[in-house]
């Protein structure tokens, strides 16, 4: 086993004791098991990181319940000098979330509350559900701009490491409007949460809580719309990539709209309703482009399986996009494929010049305004082989975003300098800002 980096032992039991005299003992815990569940996230998608695991352990779990108590640990940790790694509920791909230099993790699940719900927006604690948000947000006419196919996950996680989601193909990535607000907790002595709003709030975005901890979130909300769960199937995966285009161009604009191959289809939970051995578009339309949208898949010459109401419906849609297709596929066939997120107009336009690159590669796709994404499956031989294919891919014009390291790759150099001030003593998540896995590890990839 590797050896990990930790704190010694007296300021550890100097933090812990800070921590029970200001939170309360039943929120603080060294307990072995919390410790290991709190040290490992959504790593398993990528094979490269799965082989070099573990590559951090949590020294102190701690589990305030408000966004004030987020602020009194942050406080307690930065005065015992002892590394501080956010957390929500733990799904973040690629060791995002691993406290790689032990120390503290900050587990915000429990600070959840909903704290306003405004004409075009909502806020919240940083532990909020986004689900939770949209059913909020539903229940006020209104829906959130996006969710991520994690949809149980917590916003603070959510703007902290991911990107996008249902909602994305008319609202784009969440730093393109979607936060409009964050409170913000730096790692200096006495620092109290300071209020972000607009462009100053974009330096926090995607950036694993290296440049501060969010102790408080402000989203934004559009007009609910009428909903509807489309299925559709087809003999072949090429003529559902045939309609990314169109589909996207319906209007209202689409809230989702996924496609797979048989293969990865027939791995999805039944109760989806896909029929065995057909290719699968599955979609969240606004109910005034069904018929449109039926016209598309017949002349496609595929069928509608079905359409469904209610909001049940819908989200058991979007939590089988973007990442979950390759993540079935994976737990089908343990260790057999990687997982690349890929993005461009290839995607559409050489379909099977994309699928070449790997062996037996197969593309999960997500329908975008602009260039399409997907998700690309393929069979794993090496931590090489995988790097090999970047070349390849960027010749088709297809930009990849490497799965196997963990460093910030949103504006590393803005992340960075922001870190230099927000936190000078290196405690916020340590090991994100510029450490490729090759480089922390010396791992060759
Ligand atoms: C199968 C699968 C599907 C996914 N689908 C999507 C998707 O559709 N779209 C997408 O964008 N992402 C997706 N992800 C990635 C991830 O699930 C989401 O980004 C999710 O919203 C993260 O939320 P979380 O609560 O699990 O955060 P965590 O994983 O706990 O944290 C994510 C990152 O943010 C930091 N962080 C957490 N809370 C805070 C805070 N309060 N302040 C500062 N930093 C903080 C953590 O240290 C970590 O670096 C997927 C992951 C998997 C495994």
């Amino acid at each position: 086993m590797t050896d990990l980096a930790s704190v010694d032992a007296d300021r550890i039991d100097a933090l812990v004791a800070d921590l029970v005299a200001a939170l309360g003992a039943d929120v603080v815990t060294t307990d072995a098991a919390a410790l290991a569940r709190a040290s490992i996230d959504g790593s398993h998608l990528s094979p490269v990181i799965t082989e070099l695991l573990p590559l951090g352990q949590a020294q102190i779990v701690v589990t305030p319940t408000s966004a004030a108590d987020i602020a009194v640990a942050v406080g307690a940790a930065v005065r015992h000098e002892v590394p501080i790694t956010p957390r929500g509920k733990g799904t973040g791909n690629y060791g995002q979330g691993i406290p790689m230099a032990g120390g503290l993790v900050l587990d915000t699940s429990r600070a959840r509350r909903v704290l306003e719900v405004g004409d075009d927006y909502i806020e919240a604690e940083s532990g909020a559900v986004m689900w939770m948000l949209e059913q909020t947000a539903n229940r006020a006419g209104r829906q959130l701009w996006m969710y991520p196919s994690t949809a149980q996950t917590t916003v603070g996680g959510f703007v902290s490491g991911g990107s996008g989601g249902t909602g994305s193909i008319a609202n784009g990535l969440l730093h393109q409007g979607f936060v409009t607000a964050v409170e913000v907790i730096r790692a200096v002595p006495d620092s109290e949460p300071e209020w972000m709003e607009g462009e100053d709030a974009i330096p926090y975005l995607h950036a694993y809580g290296t440049t501060g901890i969010l102790t408080k979130v402000r989203v934004a909300t559009e007009p609910l719309q009428p909903w509807r769960a489309f299925l559709a199937s087809f003999d072949t995966f090429e003529q559902v990539v045939s309609l990314m285009r169109p589909f996207a161009a319906l209007d209202p604009t689409p809230r989702l709209v996924s496609g797979d191959r048989a293969r990865i289809a027939g791995t999805l939970p039944s109760d989806l309703g896909i029929p065995a051995g057909r290719a699968s578009l599955r979609a969240i339309l606004d109910e005034a482009t069904i018929d449109e949208a039926t016209r598309l898949v017949n002349e496609a010459g595929g069928r509608v399986d079905d359409v469904r109401e209610g909001a049940q419906h819908t989200v058991k849609l979007s939590m089988n996009s973007y990442n979950h297709p390759i993540e079935w596929l994976q737990k089908s066939a343990p260790g057999e494929y990687f997982h690349l997120e890929v993005l461009g107009d290839a995607l559409v336009d050489d379909l099977a010049g994309v699928e070449s690159v790997y062996p037996d590669a197969m593309l999960h796709i997500e329908a975008q305004r602009g260039r399409p994404i997907g998700m690309l499956a393929a069979r794993y031989t090496s931590a090489a082989d995988v790097l090999a294919g970047f070349d390849r891919l960027a010749a088709l014009g297809v930009q990849t975003h490497n799965p196997h390291q963990w460093a910030v790759d949103f504006e590393p150099e803005r992340a960075a300098a922001l870190a230099a001030v927000t936190d000078p003593q290196g405690l916020l998540n340590p090991g994100k800002l510029g450490a490729r896995a090759s480089e922390y590890t010396g791992t060759q990839m």
